[in-house]
């Protein structure tokens, strides 16, 4: 992983839900085969919310928790929905996303998503499984999903920025 090119993400939702975070309650690490077999145990199959934070760490939550509550608060490397599926040899991803309306990573934050579950023993796709791309409304603030290389803000219909909000 480029660690130079990796960008943390700050949280961008509502203030409301940070003020509920508390720090020391993260999501669950999962940083190594027993640890994942332990997690899926409780969850099944069933996809979940997981962040990746600024040490590269892969932490998971209940797919109803906000990401926010899973980083504890903190700035993540990524965020969105992962599933596992159980292979001959340990775990793999089923499906993985982006998709975190608190943080809105970059599809482009796929390599410390692929280095913690490379560190969790999980095998991966090689990319996200469902990508997407999160613009902030310039005009309005809404927070759009762009879809279909439509950059037009679906509120205002206000012009959206190509270049992520840096
Ligand atoms: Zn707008």
């Amino acid at each position: 992983m480029d660690q130079a090119a990796a960008r943390l993400y700050r949280y961008i939702g509502p203030p409301e839900l940070l003020a509920t975070v508390d720090p020391g309650q993260s999501g669950r690490l999962l940083d190594s085969t027993q640890a994942v077999r332990a997690w899926v145990a409780q969850v099944g199959g069933e996809p979940f919310t997981y962040v990746v934070d600024a040490a590269g760490r892969l932490l998971a939550a209940d797919r109803r928790s906000e990401h926010v509550a899973c980083a504890g608060g903190h700035d993540v490397l990524s965020a969105g929905e992962l599933s596992l599926r159980r292979t001959a040899t340990g775990w793999a991803v089923a499906e993985v996303s982006n998709q975190s309306t608190g943080y809105a990573p970059e599809p482009a934050s796929w390599p410390a998503v692929a280095a913690a579950l490379d560190r969790a023993g999980i095998a991966h796709p090689g990319g996200f499984t469902a990508a997407f791309e999160f613009r902030r409304c310039p005009a309005c603030t809404a927070l759009n999903l762009v879809k279909d290389d439509d950059y037009t803000c679906c509120l205002c219909e206000a012009p959206l920025p190509t270049q992520w909000r840096g």
